[in-house]
């Protein structure tokens, strides 16, 4: 746990969130500014700053996060498909830097990059 970090805070529950799924690995809960009707943050519970700073003993951990994906879309009823987006750095648009993999999907989802359809 790194102390000023927002999201490690709410993976040890210091601050509230619907999380949606949890286990050993991950917590998942929804994005509080949703772009899409399902906007779902997928957050290692191990502080990871971002992609930049993965290691090879990472490797397991995001093998396990992309085969999860599928089964959260499919819980929250995104039949027809989904879309995954991981924002890395300033430039990459990061707000937040603790690794997390946005899944969004269903009514909202524009067709080409990351803004909500108007
Ligand atoms: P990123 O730009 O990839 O770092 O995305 C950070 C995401 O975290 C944004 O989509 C925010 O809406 C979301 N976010 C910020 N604070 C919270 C919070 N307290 N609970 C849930 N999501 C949050
Ligand atoms: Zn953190």
């Amino acid at each position: 746990m790194t102390t000023d970090c927002l999201f490690c805070k709410i993976v040890a529950g210091e601050i509230p969130s619907e999380q949606v799924y949890s286990d050993e690995h991950v917590v998942v809960f929804k994005d509080i500014n949703p772009k899409a009707a399902v906007h779902l943050l997928i957050v290692p519970r191990e502080h990871i700053i971002s992609l930049n700073d993965l290691e090879e003993r990472h490797d397991g951990l995001m093998a396990y996060m992309m085969r999860l994906l599928p089964k959260l879309a499919k819980e929250q009823g995104l039949d027809k498909g989904f879309r995954t987006v991981i924002n890395t750095g300033p430039g990459g648009g990061q707000l937040v830097f603790h690794l997390h993999i946005h899944l969004l999907g269903g009514e909202g989802l524009s067709g080409v990059g990351f803004s909500r359809a108007v």
